[in-house]
């Protein structure tokens, strides 16, 4: 599997272990392999890189990206810490206060493709029709942002005669941003949080169900008000404002780990906190990532994530009840559910990584609380 330099071979392979997993799987549930046409047209923003170089290369072009980390420290804090673990990102602010510039920034943060990961990513492309016979292995993790006016079989998969992936599986092993998600429909959101949940979208045919794989790193961004104005020229009231963000309340944002609010550009405050360098930036993510999958290597996950959630159950990995008081409180009197008393976990285990500790301590509690704590009104 390892190596294969033209796509057409790699695929080919990849071709063969799908369908005998198929085969093995269910009568029912079938894997389309076969080349077809792009399903979500203009409706989606692709980002995706290709290159003839292999894996040195890839590390290549991900260092040769010039960082943009202008901007609130804690946005691009934020940023970082998703980065550094997988985990999923709500930007909040006002046009102009560079939702889609955090959101492409944390796209060149991300680590280049494993070769399984390449892979799998070319199996998807082969089947949208985004390959050529030439094409070599993808570099980058997609980058894919659906628009909200895009239907569902574009977003989830289907479409009249034969059945198609849609963006959620074009972003397998990348980012799905959603930009101005309170105008995503209720149904949109909700097949997001099922792809969310299982990995994968399941497409209901005549034929049986077809199943694509969907593990996809998610941000979301939303404006704070429905004027969607510069904050300057905003006199939506906190009523009218919390009636708007509470279209993205619920289930889906419960997924979300870290949530930051954007301040517009001129509240910035240049020079109250040193500049952050780029290099410095992907140098702290890549060597967290590296901590978390050397710890995790054991445990069936390589980031935190990822890692199942009993794990952190073990007595190896069980912090001190003195440490994650401030979660159980949270948890205890409603605050919080017990599926964000994992997250929040997870995104302690992160901090630690990035500040170079064997485990997160009170401090990495706290601020991962405060992370999910950030309503975005
Ligand atoms: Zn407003």
């Amino acid at each position: 599997m390892v190596g294969a330099d033209r796509l057409a071979t790699a695929v080919a392979g990849l071709r063969g272990q799908l369908s005998d997993s198929a085969q093995a799987a269910s009568a029912t549930t079938s894997v389309a392999t076969s080349a077809i046409a792009d399903p979500a047209g203009s409706a989606v923003d692709v980002a995706h890189r290709t290159s003839p170089g292999g894996r040195a290369a890839m590390a290549d072009a991900n260092a040769s990206d010039a960082l943009d980390v202008s901007g609130p420290p804690e946005a691009v804090r934020a940023v970082e810490v998703a980065a550094a673990g997988d985990h999923y990102l709500l930007l909040v602010g006002h046009p102009g206060a560079g939702c889609r510039r955090y959101a492409t920034l944390l796209h060149q943060l991300r680590p280049a493709l494993t070769d399984e990961e390449a892979l799998e990513v070319a199996a998807v492309q082969s089947v949208t029709g985004c390959l050529g016979p030439d094409t070599s292995l993808a570099l980058t993790a997609p980058f894919i942002a659906p628009h909200h006016s895009m239907s569902m079989p574009a977003l989830v998969g289907g479409g009249s005669g034969v059945t198609r992936p849609g963006a959620m599986t074009q972003a397998h092993r990348g980012v799905l941003f959603l930009n101005d998600v309170s105008e995503f429909r209720a149904d949109q959101l909700e097949a997001v949080r099922c792809a969310v949940d299982d990995g994968e979208v399941r497409v209901a045919r005549r034929d049986g169900v077809f199943r694509y794989p969907a593990r996809f790193q998610l941000v979301l961004a939303a404006a704070p008000c429905p004027c969607r104005q510069p904050e300057q020229d905003c006199s939506c009231s906190p009523h009218a404002r919390r009636r708007f963000l509470a279209r993205i309340t619920g289930p889906l944002l419960d997924r979300v780990d870290l949530r930051v609010r954007l301040r517009p550009p001129d509240d910035s405050a240049p020079g109250t906190s040193a500049p952050e360098v780029g290099s410095n930036l992907r140098t702290r993510v890549s060597a967290a990532r590296t901590r978390a999958a050397q710890r995790w290597a054991e445990h069936r996950g390589s980031t935190n994530a990822d890692v199942p959630a009993t794990t952190f159950t073990h007595a190896e990995f069980r912090l001190p009840r003195l440490t994650t008081a401030p979660l159980d409180q949270a948890l205890e009197n409603g605050a919080m559910s017990g599926r964000g008393w994992v997250r929040a976990l997870r995104v302690a285990w992160t901090l630690a990584d990035l500040a170079g500790l064997v485990r997160p301590g009170r401090d990495e509690i706290t601020e991962a609380l405060e992370f999910r704590d950030r309503r975005p009104s």
